[in-house]
């Protein structure tokens, strides 16, 4: 039967579960910015539209999002994002070039770094790793340990765990170092056994907007700058108040915001809901986009696509994209960087745009309280649904948006 439902918030997984539901549902999208959310930061640069964040996936690890794309009729195309390690201010340390041959991309370290003894430690215990962590997985031995334990116990080098595999997972997750050594080992294994080694990684042809424009299109009305004051269950629906005063009532509702935002909406959430939601805990995340070169490393030589820097000082690396050489269309002679987490402040007059974001952290707790959700979710009668890059098993990234929003076609097919 076809239902009137809400969805609030159109970032990934908003938007997944606005395709999904959208093709049997009548489906109302919220988003309290002025465009849908997976895009609402993207920036006018001179060379072209840049997203922010920028976002790459690789087929191993994100099978739900690609095939989602494929089925929205959304291209993809490969890009070159290897990485590079530098200490802030100094020379590189460590990095690697992506060859591209039989579809598969090799990464490639050049010899010059082969003659030092620290790249040496990394490729080495690199090697290890890529050799045990997968087999630890398919043993068990992984299960509720920690990869800051995992590492220890193994003897890596500190070259691999602290000045490569930790601040790599802290860019990638974009949280502290510290954050990463409290991550569920099997997570981390996961990531590297789909084949992120040898994968090229790719993003949606057209950015952010590509993937809104195609996903809306199930969408039977959009509200743009919504100002929900409170969502509350009534007898055989739930209500969603506006700022304004106005009321709406829907058969169901599906919050698709971060966890830390459903609180400040959902007047009536029950002590197991506030439970779940009070557990997804968010580390705060700075991305500027920029013209300036001293957030790169030192030497131009040094530059890569993507160039992680460190610093004592730090415990979470400086993440700076290289956006002329990272995409392929963006044309402008002039170098443009979108930082993550700054370790210095570029020049005011060099930036195009300053984004406070958020991550979830992810930790042995959190990945029980996802069993919590799935038994929310199977309560007979439900009417209100959560979905997230929070809200499913993996490293919160755009594959987890798509896959919780998946789940909820087996939840809202109960609504009655
Ligand atoms: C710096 C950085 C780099 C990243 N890089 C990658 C990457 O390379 N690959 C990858 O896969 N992932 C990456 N991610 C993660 C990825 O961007 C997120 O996991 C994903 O976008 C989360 O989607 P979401 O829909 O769960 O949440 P969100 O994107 O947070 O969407 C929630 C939406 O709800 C809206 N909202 C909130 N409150 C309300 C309200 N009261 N009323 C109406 N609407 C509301 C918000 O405006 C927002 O649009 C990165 C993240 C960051 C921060």
């Amino acid at each position: 039967m076809t239902q009137r439902i809400a969805i609030i918030g159109s970032g990934m997984a908003g938007l997944a579960a606005a395709w999904f539901l959208g093709d049997a549902h009548h489906i109302t999208l919220f988003e309290r910015q002025p465009r849908l959310g997976i895009g609402a930061h993207s920036v006018q640069a001179p060379g072209g539209v840049v997203d922010v964040p920028l976002r790459v996936i690789y087929p191993g690890y994100y099978p739900e999002l690609f095939a989602l794309l494929a089925e929205a009729g959304v291209a993809v195309e490969a890009l070159d994002a290897s990485l590079g390690f530098s200490d802030l201010g100094g020379a590189s340390y460590f990095r690697y070039r992506n060859l591209h041959a039989l579809g598969k991309t090799l990464p490639w370290v050049t010899p010059a770094t082969w003659l030092r003894r620290e790249p040496q430690q990394v490729l080495f215990d690199l090697a290890r790793f890529l050799w045990q962590a997968p087999q630890a997985l398919a043993t068990g031995a992984l299960a509720d340990r920690t990869i800051g334990d995992y590492l220890d116990r193994q003897s890596y080098s500190s070259a691999f765990t602290d000045r490569f595999l930790i601040p790599a997972f802290a860019g990638i997750n974009t949280v502290s170092c510290q954050a990463v050594r409290e991550y569920p080992a099997e997570l981390i294994a996961q990531y590297f056994n789909r084949g992120f080694v040898v994968s090229s990684v790719y993003r949606a042809v057209g950015g952010a907007h590509a993937i809104a424009q195609a996903l809306s299109a199930r969408v039977a009305q959009l509200r743009l700058n919504a100002r929900i004051r409170s969502v509350h269950r009534q007898a055989r629906g739930v209500a969603i108040t506006m700022e304004d005063g106005s009321v709406e009532t829907f058969d169901a509702v599906v919050f698709a915001t971060q966890a830390n935002q459903v609180r400040a909406m959902l007047d009536d959430a029950s002590p197991a809901e506030r439970v779940v939601l009070e557990a997804v805990r968010y580390d705060a995340v700075r991305v500027v986009m920029h013209h300036d070169a001293r957030l790169m490393p030192a030497a131009r030589a040094d530059w890569g696509p993507v160039n992680y820097m460190l610093s004592p000082q730090f415990d979470r690396p400086m993440v700076s994209i290289w956006v002329n050489r990272l995409l392929p269309a963006y044309q402008d002679p002039r170098p443009l960087f979108q930082t993550i987490n700054p370790m210095l402040e570029p020049a005011a007059e060099w930036v195009l745009q300053d984004c406070r974001l958020q991550r979830p952290i992810v930790d042995l707790a959190t990945q029980a309280n996802l069993q919590k959700l799935d038994a929310l979710h199977a309560q007979p009668q439900r009417r209100v649904f959560f979905c997230g890059a929070y809200a499913a098993q993996g490293i919160p990234l755009l594959e987890s948006a798509v896959a919780s929003a998946h789940r909820l076609l087996a939840a809202a097919s109960k609504v009655h």
